[in-house]
């Protein structure tokens, strides 16, 4: 867990849960796991045990210690829905923030089903919070499209779309029911290059259809030469604030 988050869309990170496995081509370049692995077979680390899936109980509480409002992306580290997370501990993390509503949180996943699936269920006493925000990771057509429509079914009050790393041209996918867009090109080692009409593209569609839309990065070799300001602006929109 931090406090000080460098990612550009989040204040904090909360991590009641580390390690995760691939699932689809979004993550090849995992930097979580390459950060975890790091850390393997080092005694006493967080992170000694790589990027296994690991519970971590005495971090669910952490949010109530911080009194100050935070913008906080919840398991930046993992995959709240992994399916070896079990249900009741995904309920211990919805508690806390539910019980935590002063501060705004965003949970992204690429198990989109099981997440739906929970919110349509279990996770119902969570799903209509407004401070609770609700996403998937989208990268490419194929598995990130199907994703969309999972959260789009699903009873959420806020959903939104991580489209990081963009491989591809998303084309006008259905954006009803969506409420912020982030957007990315792959940075680090060896990153897949993003053409700048998929995201001007995506820009555009987001604009037509009213959805808040946050360019992150270009990424590449370099993401902090490469900026991240597009045709000449940046992009910094947000979820309008609901009450
Ligand atoms: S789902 Fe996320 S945390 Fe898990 S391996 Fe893929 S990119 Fe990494």
């Amino acid at each position: 867990m931090s406090d000080n988050s460098k990612i550009e869309w989040t204040d904090a990170t909360w991590n009641p849960i580390r390690g995760c496995t691939k699932i689809s081509p979004g993550c090849t370049h995992c930097y979580a796991e390459t950060f975890a692995e790091r850390f393997r077979g080092v005694p006493g680390h967080p992170y000694e045990q790589g990027f296994d899936v690991r519970l971590i109980p005495e971090k669910l509480s952490a949010p109530l210690l911080w009194r100050k409002p935070k913008m906080i992306f919840v398991n930046s580290m993992s995959d709240l829905f992994h399916e070896d997370v079990p249900e009741d501990y995904i309920l211990k993390v919805a508690k806390t923030m539910t019980e935590t509503s002063w501060h705004t949180y965003q949970v992204l996943t690429k198990r989109a089903e099981r997440m739906a699936a929970l919110l349509q269920t279990r996770l119902a006493f969570a799903a209509q919070c407004s401070h609770i925000w609700w996403g998937v990771s989208v990268e490419n057509r194929q598995h990130g499209l199907p994703r969309v429509e999972f959260l789009r079914r699903a009873p959420a009050r806020v959903r939104f779309l991580s489209v990081e790393p963009l491989l591809e041209d998303l084309g006008d996918f259905p954006l009803n029911e969506i409420d912020w867009v982030i957007a990315g090109g792959e940075s680090g080692h060896g990153p897949r290059p993003m053409h700048p009409d998929w995201i001007r593209h995506l820009r555009d569609h987001c604009k037509s259809q009213g959805v808040a839309f946050f360019f992150k990065q270009w990424g590449g070799t370099n993401k902090k030469k490469a900026g991240r300001v597009l045709d000449g602006r940046t992009h910094d929109h947000f979820p309008a604030a609901e009450n």
